[in-house]
């Protein structure tokens, strides 16, 4: 079965565009299948498979699904080749990382004390986070930090080229990144499409929706 939480959906179409839902397929398809795409939202979902970035396994790892990596892999080859920008949410900021050549925490719990994995409290802000001067995520929220919702236990380690740490919890764990240079990607580790009646978050969205409208910035 394939499935998709539905607030990713409404957050999209709240934003003002069309998505349609992309099955993991086949990588060598991926390059038709962001033909047709304006933009790529990377969605939240299970671990990353450590062998990609070249670690042994962490026993706390959870829902690994190495053709689901594979098949995101491609499509952010294909969507960096065609210029269309991407937003990764949770495991999609996790993947745009490993993507670039990064590397990942594999189960917070052993690093730090600050809990980041609150299901209870998915619709709240349970931590904060900064946000980095000068960035494109703080063009974005408007502001040098918010609150966020907190639903993961793995986060970004190393970052991968191309890609700079832009947010971090008051813990230091890496809560977003974006692309650098020509790379239009935003990747956060909280759940905006749970949060976006608070500041800040829908924006996200509106991101991606405008910036996909607009092609690749000339320069
Ligand atoms: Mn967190």
């Amino acid at each position: 079965m394939e499935a998709l939480e539905r607030a990713y959906i409404a957050a999209i179409v709240n934003a003002g565009a069309v998505p349609f839902v992309i099955p993991v397929l086949d990588p060598a398809d991926a390059e038709a299948a962001t033909s047709c795409l304006d933009g790529l939202l990377l969605t939240g979902g299970g671990d990353v498979d450590p062998a990609w970035y070249c670690r042994m396994p962490s026993p706390h790892l959870h829902e690994v699904d190495v053709w689901r990596d594979a098949w995101e892999f491609a499509l952010i080859e294909a969507a960096v080749v065609r210029g269309i920008p991407m937003l990764g949410i949770c495991r999609g900021c996790q993947i745009l990382n490993v993507a670039f050549g990064g590397t990942l925490v594999q189960h917070l719990p052993e690093v730090t004390t600050l809990r980041h994995c609150d299901r209870q409290r998915a619709g709240k802000a349970v931590h904060s986070v900064a946000v980095e001067g000068g960035s494109l995520l703080r063009q974005i929220v408007g502001g040098d930090g918010l609150g966020v919702n907190s639903l993961h236990h793995q986060a970004v380690a190393d970052v991968g080229k191309g890609l700079a740490v832009v947010g971090r919890a008051e813990d230091g764990t890496v809560e977003a990144v974006e692309g650098t240079g020509d790379i239009r990607a935003v990747g956060v580790q909280w759940h905006p499409e749970l949060l976006t009646h608070e500041s800040g978050h829908a924006e996200l969205f509106q991101w991606l929706v405008t910036s996909a409208s607009v092609g690749a910035p000339l320069v």
